[in-house]
């Protein structure tokens, strides 16, 4: 069933592991992601970005994974991943997510205290739990253009959640959005310093490309939540140009197609949440 993200994150804190978190677009991600999770045993976060929606996105993505939700016997949180629009973040609580990301990075610090807080002023009646973002985490966007990161400061730490009244917090390490040009090293004596000053659980962004020992390193040191979309794409994109090859009808059954593509995803997915330690968890 649908779950916020206070609870199993919490959890996770206790435990010492990270619940993954999956962007998705399309239903067939939706599948490929749950119905390995499920195997597994692990709870999830499906993510879903406000740049991938159109008008149609809102009614369709709920719709699927609240369907989804209904018959998986392990927790899943619905996510709203990287808003910074107060519109976005009320129509998406509107439509049964669990959980919302506000990304106050790029603003001054002030500000992002100002903009977080309304956003869980707004929450709260929903009974929905909120992430936001401090420092900033840079890299490459789906859409391309390169972003510099800003490492975020364990001064600033106790003060936002005071101020903000967050249920998590996403940091600036050394991770980068989207496909690593050169490989990361994340800065693990900060991530310690800021999880001894953190009340909530923090979150790790740009998972994808990351080395698996310093995956491993960041989840014993206080990392509960791992973000990974640029992995998702590029699964799916390699199997599917190979089966563009290897398929020769002209006309084949779409499940030729679209179940090796929820397996190459799925095969992605039991990766990371082995990584996190979250086998089992459910
Ligand atoms: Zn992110």
């Amino acid at each position: 069933m649908l779950h916020t993200a206070k609870e199993l994150l919490e959890e996770a804190r206790k435990k010492h592991y990270a619940v993954p978190g999956f962007n998705c677009v399309a239903d067939i991600m939706i599948r490929g992601i749950l119905d390995r999770v499920e195997k597994l045993r692990s709870p999830v976060f499906l993510m879903l970005y406000p740049n991938d929606m159109d008008e149609k996105t809102w009614w369709y993505f709920p719709a699927i994974v609240r369907a989804a939700a209904e018959r998986c016997t392990i927790p899943i949180v619905m996510h709203l991943d990287h808003a910074t629009d107060i519109d976005v973040i009320r129509e998406s609580l509107d439509n049964g997510f669990t959980s919302v990301m506000y990304d106050g990075s790029s603003l001054t610090f002030d500000k992002n205290v100002e903009m977080t807080r309304k956003t869980v002023e707004i929450a709260k009646p929903y009974g929905a739990t909120v992430e936001a973002e401090l420092g900033l985490v840079g890299g490459f966007g789906a859409e391309g253009g390169e972003v510099a990161s800003i490492l975020s400061q364990p001064k600033d730490v106790v003060t936002f959640i005071e101020r903000t009244g967050i249920d998590s917090l996403a940091v600036s390490i050394g991770n980068a959005h989207g496909v690593y040009r050169q490989l990361p090293q994340l800065d693990i004596s900060l991530l310690k310093e800021l999880n001894a000053a953190s009340s909530v659980p923090l979150v790790l962004h740009g998972g994808s490309g990351t080395p698996t020992d310093q995956i491993r390193a960041a989840v014993e040191n206080g990392i509960c939540k791992f973000n990974v979309y640029a992995d998702c794409r590029v699964a799916l994109w390699n199997r599917f140009k190979q089966l563009a090859t290897e398929l020769k009808s002209p006309d084949p059954s779409p499940n030729a197609y679209i179940v090796p593509l929820q397996q190459a995803i799925g095969d992605m997915v039991e990766e990371k949440v082995t990584l996190a330690g979250a086998c089992g968890r459910a």
